[in-house]
């Protein structure tokens, strides 16, 4: 019988957390397994539309963390070896009428009292020089990041998985992880359909699979996932600058049927255009397009995008996004099995990939965090159901 292989860390999930994860450890010398049921990046990771967010952040440490990595963005490609395409091409948000207003100045309020000033309320003219294709006649005002722009997902999450192999990663793809050896609360060995190996630390970075991958450990988490719908068009010349994404999507009004439908592009550096986005709520982890979504999207494009109409549409896909109950996100150890570390939830990761990946490097190291994220622990949901139990006895 062959020698199972022994690691000091194995990584679950091969989507741009656990890449970048991966990553990080490898580069300081640590003996790391990353494991991907499918293709590497063949997940959200690979589904999504590369937007760098700033302006709607989810509280001020990742709206921080988005901060602190346009610096790393720019020096990005050079460090993976990988051109990951990243232009710092503006963000706008199109308002067309007062409720939008009213949320969105709120947004960009709360941006300035957490201490990130370089966004702003503009009028349609202002927004017009930064998207000249977009029709003003149809809005009221804009919210516009200059920081904001878009990279290439999957050139991004490649990078980091191929940069950690060159650190002396392990990538064990196609291959899901099917349940774990657990003895005295530690887990010892994770089980491959193939092999078992050893492991110290085991870090689930499994996206919307996580409950289930945790469910294996006897723990349960709140944490849910969503799938969102996207496509492309054949290239064209340059029309779109920056990221786009509705005004709609922060208000009731994007509701339609079970769906969350508005109008989200950008243009690749290859030309196509990117068109998203309808989501409905994950179910059987179905990632089936549902053309009635992406033609209420196709159609509210086209009503801020009057000279997009003739775009060849080549293909559509959707992808699942984890989020936690409290919209959170999931960062910090399990109490039982005490050597799994949980990551998810991160509300649009892409821009942040390389951060998280530091901070479980810095939490491995026990170097100290370079952000506050304690309260995203996974036991304050754990601790909240053994209080509810108690309660009820
Ligand atoms: C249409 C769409 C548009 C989006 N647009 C943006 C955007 O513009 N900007 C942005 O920042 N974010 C965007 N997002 C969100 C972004 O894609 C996610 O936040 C991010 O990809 C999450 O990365 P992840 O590594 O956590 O998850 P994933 O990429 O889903 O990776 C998790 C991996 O774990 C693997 N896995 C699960 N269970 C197991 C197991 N048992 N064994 C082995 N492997 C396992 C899965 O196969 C998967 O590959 C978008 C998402 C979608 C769907």
């Amino acid at each position: 019988m062959k020698n199972k292989k022994s690691y000091e860390v194995t990584i679950i999930g091969g989507g741009v957390c656990g890449c970048a994860i991966a990553y990080h450890l490898a580069k300081e010398g640590v003996k790391v397994a990353l494991v991907e049921k499918g293709d590497i990046c063949s997940a959200a990771s690979g589904a999504n539309l590369g937007f760098s967010v700033l302006s709607y952040r989810q509280n001020p440490i990742t709206l921080k963390m988005a901060q602190d990595q346009l610096l790393v963005l720019r020096e990005l490609s050079q460090e993976l070896e990988i051109d990951i395409e990243y232009a710092e091409s503006g963000g706008l948000i199109p308002i067309t009428n007062q409720e939008e207003l009213q949320v969105l100045s709120s947004m960009v309020d709360r941006c300035h009292e957490w201490g990130f000033k370089e966004i702003k309320i503009v009028n349609p003219q202002r927004a017009n020089q930064q998207e000249p294709a977009l029709d003003r006649e149809k809005i009221i005002a804009a919210v516009y990041c200059p920081l904001e722009g878009i990279l290439n997902p999957i050139n991004l999450t490649i990078g980091f998985a191929n940069a950690a192999k060159r650190n002396g990663a392990d990538i064990y793809a196609n291959s899901s992880v099917i349940g774990f050896e657990i003895t005295n609360k530690r887990i010892k060995e994770i089980i491959l359909p193939a092999e078992k190996i050893k492991t110290n630390l085991v870090i689930s970075a499994a996206g919307a699979w996580t409950r289930e991958l945790i469910n294996m450990v006897g723990v349960d988490l709140p944490i849910y996932y969503e799938r969102g719908e996207a496509m492309i068009s054949s290239p064209v010349s340059r029309i779109i600058k920056g990221a786009v994404t509705d005004g709609i999507l922060f208000t009731e009004a994007s509701s339609i049927k079970s769906m969350i439908v508005g109008a989200c592009l950008a243009q690749s550096a290859s030309g196509g255009i990117i068109l998203a986005q309808s989501t409905t709520e994950g179910e059987d982890y179905n990632i089936q397009n549902s053309p009635f979504g992406l033609s209420l999207v196709a159609r509210r494009v086209l009503s801020f995008f009057p000279a997009l109409k003739n775009l060849n549409i080549i293909r559509m896909w959707s992808g699942l996004v984890s989020f936690s109950e409290d919209k959170q996100p999931v960062f910090g150890f399990l109490d039982n099995p005490t050597n799994m570390f949980v990551v998810t939830g991160f509300h649009s990761t892409i821009g942040i990939a390389s951060a998280i990946g530091n901070m479980v490097k810095e939490v491995y190291f026990r170097e100290g965090s370079s952000y506050d994220v304690s309260a995203y622990s996974p036991l304050r949901f754990i601790k909240k159901s053994s209080a509810l139990v108690k309660g009820d006895n």
